[in-house]
């Protein structure tokens, strides 16, 4: 098989598995219509999410100083769109790493995605928050500068929805606080003046997340 056939045969294949997952959450909605505002597994009723209105609004806004999550989130309120990769980053920051309700980040979605589908929204964050059907393990926490750096490897994606820190190198572009000083400063970024500091850092986050499930399944 020649390699034209063979990529278009994957690209068809790689289509018609998102069309499943499509299929999988209109099969969800029909038979739970009251899934986009109740978590699908019942533990989750008892889960200690926060109620943190400043925080919210950074990650609407694309506030949070982690440079994956404020470009997706910068997009979406600019273009009406994300790729699922960064919604995926971006929903999990929400429900993991700042523990707000994913019926929040649902909304928000709902609100400015201009593909908003109930069924499939529905899908996306309960899989997110670790509550849905065939979700993801709540333990898998995406490394918003690890994932940066594996799928927006020389920054182009952060340059282009996050304009203040373009002037920073690839190898500080998804971590800029932990760029030397003379770096940033060459690069035109004061962090908590152009950029934010990080909301809350992202070992610190995980713990609390790992022991906020944990209380749920004792
Ligand atoms: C937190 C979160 C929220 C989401 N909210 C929505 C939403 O409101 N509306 C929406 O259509 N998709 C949603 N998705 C799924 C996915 O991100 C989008 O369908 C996809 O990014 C749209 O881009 P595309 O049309 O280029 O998709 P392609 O990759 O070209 O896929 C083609 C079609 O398959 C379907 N599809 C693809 N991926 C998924 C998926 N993971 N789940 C269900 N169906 C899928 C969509 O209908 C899409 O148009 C969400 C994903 C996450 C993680």
């Amino acid at each position: 098989m020649d390699d034209r056939t063979a990529k278009g045969n994957a690209a068809r294949e790689a289509y018609l598995r998102q069309l499943g997952w499509r299929e999988f959450a209109a099969h969800l909605l029909y038979h739970h219509p009251e899934s986009p505002e109740r978590a699908l597994r019942p533990e989750f009723a008892a889960f200690p999410w926060r109620t943190d209105p400043e925080a919210l609004r950074a990650w609407t806004q694309g506030k949070t100083g982690y440079p994956l999550v404020d470009a997706g989130m910068r997009e979406l309120w600019r273009t009406g769109w994300m790729h699922n990769r960064v919604r995926m980053v971006a929903a999990s920051f929400l429900v993991k790493h700042l523990l707000i309700r994913w019926q929040e980040g649902a909304a928000w979605f709902w609100d400015t995605l201009v593909d908003a589908d109930l069924a499939n929204n529905t899908l996306g964050w309960q899989w997110v928050a670790g509550c849905g059907a065939d979700a993801a393990p709540y333990f898998r926490i995406f490394n918003p500068v690890l994932q940066g750096e594996k799928f927006d490897p020389a920054g182009d994606y952060v340059r282009r929805w996050v304009g203040e820190l373009s002037g920073l190198p690839e190898q500080w572009i998804h971590q800029p606080w932990n760029a030397p000083a003379a770096i940033r400063e060459k690069a035109g970024v004061g962090l908590g003046r152009t950029y934010p500091h990080p909301i809350i850092d992202h070992d610190a986050a995980r713990e609390r997340a790992l022991a906020a499930v944990k209380s749920i399944k004792r």
